[in-house]
């Protein structure tokens, strides 16, 4: 087969294969197997070893081996629900082959009188005597060697055999052939030095299904290298030309600092100047700024904000809920009472009339900053010349929305996206690889680290004498009980329960924000505590990110085993904004696991959420690390961020120089190989995906 002739090949349906009938594919569907190329990348779990045949004084009980044996005997009781037997032996010893829900006829012809036959499966002792029930395999002598092998073994489904998947496996390896090499012979080294067409084989026909496997590897690096290379078409559609780049002295810029009540890190300067950099190139600014809760990245969107309206432009700055947004809104207010600088908040209350009057502003240019939440970007708000688009905490957009907004902007807007949620290194490619980044990972210098201390739940009345102390001084508290999926009815009650217990002991200064609220009463509820009104906010839902509580300087976290360590991290980055100490208490139930340890000891000892992420990564898997989800990372089929973090690196490498190369046309059939030559497509033609 030429090269285009395996891909039309592994394109196809897996009905087009030699014994698959619609059950069979229906089975396959189960395991998410539909195209022939599916089956390829279901790589197996495990081998047996069949490939050593034993005389039957040596088996082992329990244990799966190979046999040859001469059949002798037939016993067929003809009763229901007893089985078949058939008698055989070597020239060591017996052994019955049994066979439930089998026929007769069926046995007569694999198991012949007197024939000498190659047998594998697992050995039994039944009644003194070895025994071997429905076997896997049964074979003629002549056909041994299709037994006496290393044999994958595959995640199946009830129904669907290893005997059946291995006949489609080797269907579709007897049919392929290699490609001409994509990767240049410097990677080539890199990664193993193994073709394609080897790797693909060795890894269903044998030991090599482990990921550290050499061949298992080049896999990998074709798959990563496959998702950069969309990665970078992606990134090229939205980063195109802007019509006019933005001019500014810094004259307004330095005005707000100098009237800020801090100044700014050598972090936050680092990231305005390349942020300003960027707003003068050519082309579209989209860049990402990602900073730990509470790292200053608010200020940083807004000094670049005054860069911009001092160029004649507009901005727009979205926040994921009302009170964040209102929260920027006085923030803002505050911070540019010193220029003539117009700013407005668009929010669900802004009243009909006065949102008639906001959108003529807007598109006459008098408003130079709006403040809101996604209602900013309704076909029906048009902006006079839009140059910055700022989103706040973002994490939740994938790559379609990505383009989306880029595309949204119209000619002249620069993006800067905004989030806390901390990527590992080896990730923020693979995640991120259409956008530029900025890492503020520096902390304001007056922040004292968050103290955490781990109690059980039994020694909560502690807590609570510490609590009253804390409440005296006049400062506020969160009380998080979390929802767990599995169990959100019972957590519910039992979130109710402590907020009638708390209520009994700290009087009236308590509230209760729950995920059945409306949104309107949660609002409510959240803002009586910014007001001071309350004094204990007990909630069921985790908080919002990025809301500014600058009074609240303790948290109690229950169930805290129950959770991840960047979520856990996330919790406690709510309290401590200010510059008195936070405090973050994890209360547990009895009997942690040991992971459950290890995450209280690592946020114990450390407030860095870009290691706390590492870690968190590391204990969990890459999969299920908080906000991964989204980022539609999880469609790795072969690579794992963390065990191939190395060839991570290398891709990372790899693709700039394929940049610089331009040499993209090489990769075709590995994008085809992965199906994403689809994706490029689509981007090509609609402009999204
Ligand atoms: P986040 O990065 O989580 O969005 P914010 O921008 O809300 O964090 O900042 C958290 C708090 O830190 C705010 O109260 C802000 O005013 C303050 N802050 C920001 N930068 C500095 C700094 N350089 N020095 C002192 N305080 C700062
Ligand atoms: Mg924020």
């Amino acid at each position: 087969m030429n090269q285009t002739k395996v891909i039309d090949f592994i394109s196809q349906n897996v009905s087009v294969l030699n014994n698959v009938g619609n059950k069979t594919r229906q089975l396959l569907k189960k395991k998410n197997i539909e195209k022939i190329s599916d089956l390829l990348w279901h790589i197996p779990q495990g081998f047996v070893d069949r490939s050593e045949i034993k005389t039957l004084d040596k088996l082992q009980i329990g244990k799966i081996a190979t046999i040859k044996i001469k059949v002798i005997k037939y016993n067929f009781p003809r009763v229901r629900n007893l089985p078949n037997k058939v008698i055989c032996k070597d020239d060591r010893g017996y052994i019955d082959v049994v066979f439930f829900n089998s026929r007769e006829g069926y046995i007569r012809k694999i198991l012949p009188l007197n024939s000498t036959i190659v047998i594998s499966g697992k050995i039994n002792y039944f009644k003194k005597k070895y025994q071997i029930v429905n076997p896997p395999y049964i074979v003629p002598e002549e056909k041994e060697d299709y037994v006496k092998k290393i044999i994958p073994k595959y995640a199946l489904t009830e129904g669907l055999t290893e005997k059946m998947y291995r006949n489609l496996i080797d269907q579709v390896l007897g049919k392929i052939s290699d490609f001409s090499e994509w990767h240049n012979n410097n990677i080539l080294k890199k990664i193993g030095n193994t073709s394609w067409l080897k790797s693909v084989t060795d890894i269903h026909n044998g030991k090599n299904y482990e990921p550290k496997a050499k061949v298992y590897r080049r896999l990998a690096y074709d798959e990563i290298l496959a998702n950069f290379l969309v990665l970078s078409e992606v990134r090229k559609k939205i980063r195109k030309n802007k019509k006019k780049r933005k001019e500014f002295t810094n004259y307004l810029s330095d005005k707000i600092l100098k009237n800020l009540s801090f100044s700014l890190t050598e972090n936050q300067i680092k990231i305005i100047k390349e942020v300003n950099n960027d707003l003068k190139a050519n082309l579209k600014m989209f860049r990402l700024l990602q900073g730990d809760v509470g790292s200053g990245k608010t200020i940083i969107s807004l000094i670049v904000a005054a860069n911009v309206i001092d160029s004649n432009y507009q901005v727009a700055l979205m926040a994921p809920t009302e009170i964040l947004a209102n929260q920027h809104y006085l923030l803002a207010k505050k911070i540019f009472r010193y220029t003539n600088i117009n700013i407005e908040l668009l929010s669900n209350k802004t009243e009909t009339k006065n949102k008639k009057l906001l959108m003529e502003e807007l598109s006459k240019g008098k408003i130079n900053l709006i403040i809101g939440t996604h209602a900013l970007f309704q076909k029906s708000v048009i902006f006079k010349n839009l140059g910055l688009a700022i989103i706040d905490e973002q994490h939740k957009f994938g790559v379609k929305q990505r383009i989306e907004l880029s595309q949204k902007g119209g000619d002249n807007c620069d993006i800067l996206l905004m989030s806390a949620t901390p990527i590992p290194r080896s990730l923020i490619l693979t995640i991120y690889g259409d956008m530029d980044i900025s890492r503020l990972i520096e902390k304001p210098h007056h922040r004292k680290e968050i103290i955490t201390i781990s109690k059980p739940e039994e020694k909560i009345s502690e807590i609570v004498n510490f609590l009253k102390k804390l409440l005296n001084s006049g400062k506020q508290i969160f009380w998080v009980c979390p929802l767990i999926e599995e169990s959100k009815k019972l957590d519910f009650t039992a979130a109710v329960y402590r907020y009638d217990y708390l209520k009994k002991i700290f009087n009236k200064k308590v509230g209760l924000v729950h995920g059945d609220m409306k949104k309107n009463e949660k609002d409510k509820v959240i803002n009586n505590f910014l007001k001071k009104n309350i004094n204990i906010l007990v909630s069921t839902t985790v908080i919002e990110v990025g809301i500014d509580f600058p009074n609240a300087n303790a948290i109690v976290i229950e169930n805290s085993n129950k959770f991840g360590l960047s979520q856990l991290h996330q919790l406690r980055g709510r309290v401590g904004r200010g510059s008195d100490q936070g405090i973050c208490f994890l209360l547990y139930k009895k009997n942690l696991s040991v992971n459950a340890k290890k995450r209280i000891k690592i946020l114990k000892s450390t407030n860095d959420g870009f290691f706390i992420a590492e870690e968190d990564m590391k204990l969990r898997g890459f999969g299920d690390v908080l906000g991964y989800q989204q980022s539609g990372i999880k469609n790795f089929k072969l690579a794992d961020p963390i065990i191939h973090e190395d060839l991570f690196k290398i891709a990372e490498e790899d693709i700039k120089t394929i940049e610089a190369e331009n040499s993209f046309k090489r990769y075709n059939y590995l994008l085809k190989l992965f199906d994403k030559a689809d994706i490029i497509n689509r981007i090509d033609s609609e402009g999204s995906i």
